[in-house]
């Protein structure tokens, strides 16, 4: 059988409700090979997945999901096989996390003016010790009753663009990029469809973008073609993955998008080459 790996996973350091633990021991069930832990702006659930995968014979891959803000838009840079431990790295993240619980401030603000009256700590009991978002929010909004769904919280407020929606994030995409290279990885705009740049692709390129993640949960057929081309044409790697928020989304996405194992090996090699 080909070995699979999912290489966009998330862990409750950020906004999946699959410790990582949890995260390795589900990927194992399903038979995938590696995954790659890319939580939002934090680090800090790669080493015990990686702890916990040595049990398991599966391989556990370091990885990141930056915010980053271009033209009003809020855009993720993935990052594959950087070092987690590096301290400058971390200290960046560790100011993205502290901007991120004031943007909950500034979220909860807006939304007392619409009506939803809800404290911070209704939100902080749900985010973890890493790093804290609007899945967070939406959760706790359905929670309090204030919404029907969590798709619902964002839909009406703080969806991109949404009337209760901060962006504050620290990064631009070309910063993000940068940051990852220093630290030894591989950047990889995430689910491209969802950021819908594609005209400024060929400046993050110029800026050291070395991929797309071609393969999502959101990119139907003629989406993953038009990326894929693309990547072609821009000499970049193809990357997928699930994307997988553990309980957070209507399912458990992981494994649902996977891609063959050799794409692991060009991220490594490429990761080597820097
Ligand atoms: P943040 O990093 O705080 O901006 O939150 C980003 C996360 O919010 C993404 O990883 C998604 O899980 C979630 N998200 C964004 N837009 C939506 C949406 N329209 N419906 C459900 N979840 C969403
Ligand atoms: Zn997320
Ligand atoms: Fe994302
Ligand atoms: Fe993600």
């Amino acid at each position: 059988m080909q070995k699979k790996a999912d290489l966009h996973v998330h862990t409750n350091l950020s906004d999946s409700t699959f410790t990582p633990e949890e995260v390795v021991r589900y990927a194992t069930k399903i038979g995938l090979a590696a995954i790659a832990i890319c939580d939002h702006d934090v680090v800090d659930g790669i080493d015990p997945a990686v702890e916990e995968a040595k049990k398991h014979g599966i391989e556990v891959i370091p990885g990141v999901e930056l915010s980053a803000e271009y033209r009003n838009r809020e855009l993720h840079i993935l990052g594959y096989f950087i070092d987690h431990r590096n301290k400058g790295f971390r200290k960046k993240l560790q100011k993205t996390c502290r901007a991120r619980i004031g943007r909950i401030h500034k979220m909860l603000a807006m939304l007392k003016k619409k009506g939803i009256d809800l404290a911070p700590e209704d939100v902080f009991s749900i985010g973890g010790e890493g790093s804290v978002g609007r899945l967070h929010l939406a959760v706790a909004m359905f929670k309090k009753g204030l919404v029907g769904s969590v798709p619902e919280a964002f839909k009406k407020y703080i969806g991109d663009g949404g009337p209760c929606y901060v962006s504050n994030f620290n990064f631009t995409p070309e910063r993000a990029i940068y940051e990852i290279v220093k630290a030894g990885g591989v950047p990889v705009l995430a689910h491209p469809y969802i950021a819908k740049l594609d005209k400024a692709i060929p400046h993050f390129v110029k800026h050291g973008l070395m991929g797309l993640e071609v393969y999502h949960p959101e990119h139907s057929p003629s989406t993953v073609k038009h990326y894929e081309d693309m990547a072609r044409q821009q000499g970049l790697l193809i990357t997928g993955g699930s994307d997988c928020h553990g309980q957070g989304k209507s399912r458990i996405l992981m494994g649902t998008v996977s891609v063959p194992y050799e794409i692991v090996d060009r991220l490594k090699a490429a990761a080597r080459a820097e």
